[in-house]
């Protein structure tokens, strides 16, 4: 009799993600997305892309992003809903799979919050390469919950960040965040301070890094604040009716999307008019685009997340 052979599906728990990122060093699992970030950026007209499918709430959204590249095809279940973090539960959490497109086999299941968190920051460090001024030392860091210690990590190992500047509207979490960085703040050889406001933590900034929750527009970081040669690396407004920044900073700005037609739906740029010029990350690391052209030049990485983030971090 004829048998089918089954499929073997490598199941990686939130244990078992968490026990290979503590085995390999965070620092060092920061660097590996990052370079397969960077490769996959390379070959962007290799994907099949598409804006990602949300399912809107008044708690939060529920996410489906996509992507293949005609040998793999990936897919992430993620969620954002600000306010879980008052019920004991992260803002963001999900799951994805890397399936083969020959056969369909799904190859891998993957719990991805961990990971979320982990290609986010390799994301925004890889972009700040290209876009940071090479001398940037300074972070302020806007918004100090879950994201932001991957965000602080990367820019340490990946860009030799040197000096945090922390602030949240909540202090006790900035502390929490302060806490948790310390072994790092000492390999790294580097210092944080938590700061009262956000004005007094952007002043003199080389990066700013926006990485809140709260859904609705909100305006963390005003034009005023703004100083010439920062790059901002725009995180936490990512969905429709959730911002972080004035438009006037953006009106300043050189402004670096991911993929643009799901970053005219859900990034800052949902504040300005559709014919607002932007660039597309991938043509700066291809060498089609430039990236920042002067020292007092303002860029800005409007973060949203993309599918092919996901894709990185599944096959690494
Ligand atoms: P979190 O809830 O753990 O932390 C958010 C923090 O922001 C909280 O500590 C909160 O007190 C603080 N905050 C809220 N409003 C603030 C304000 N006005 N000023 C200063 N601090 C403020 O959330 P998280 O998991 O760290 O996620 C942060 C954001 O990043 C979310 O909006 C999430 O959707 C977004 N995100 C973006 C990407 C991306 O790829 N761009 C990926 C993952 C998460």
């Amino acid at each position: 009799m004829k048998t089918e052979s089954s499929v073997q599906t490598q199941f990686l728990s939130a244990e078992t993600v968490a026990h290979l990122v503590k085995t390999l060093g965070i620092a060092d699992c920061l660097r590996g997305v990052a370079e397969y970030l960077h490769v996959d950026y390379l070959r962007w007209e290799a994907f099949d892309k598409s804006a990602r499918v949300a399912s809107h709430s008044d708690d939060g959204v529920i996410e489906l992003m996509p992507i293949s590249d005609g040998a793999h095809y990936t897919f992430k279940y993620v969620n954002g809903h600000p306010k879980n973090t008052a019920l004991g539960l992260p803002t963001v959490m999900a799951f994805g799979v890397l399936a083969r497109v020959d056969t369909g086999a799904p190859e891998v299941l993957s719990e991805l919050t961990l990971t979320t968190a982990l290609r986010t920051a390799a994301t925004s460090a890889m972009v700040a390469r290209q876009l940071a001024r090479p001398d940037s030392r300074c972070m302020a860091l806007i918004g100090n919950g879950s994201q932001s210690e991957f965000q602080a990590l990367a820019f340490m190992a990946l860009l030799g960040v040197r000096e945090l500047r922390l602030f949240d509207i909540d202090p006790a979490t900035s502390h929490k965040l302060l806490r948790n960085l310390e072994p790092f703040l000492h390999e790294f050889g580097a210092t944080a301070h938590v700061l009262p406001s956000v004005q007094e933590a952007v002043r003199r900034a080389d990066i700013v890094t926006t990485v809140t929750a709260d859904k609705a527009y909100a305006t963390i970081l005003h034009a005023s604040m703004v100083e010439p040669g920062m790059h901002i690396n725009a995180v936490g407004g990512d969905c429709p009716g959730k911002t972080e920044l004035e438009a006037a900073v953006l009106q300043r700005a050189q402004v670096f999307v991911e993929y643009e037609p799901q970053t005219r739906i859900e990034g800052e740029l949902q504040q300005m008019p559709a014919d607002f010029a932007v660039t597309e990350f991938w043509r700066v690391l291809q060498g089609q685009a430039a990236g920042r052209t002067a020292a007092q030049q303002i860029t800005v990485f409007d973060s949203v997340g993309f599918a092919l983030e996901d894709y990185s971090a599944l096959r690494c």
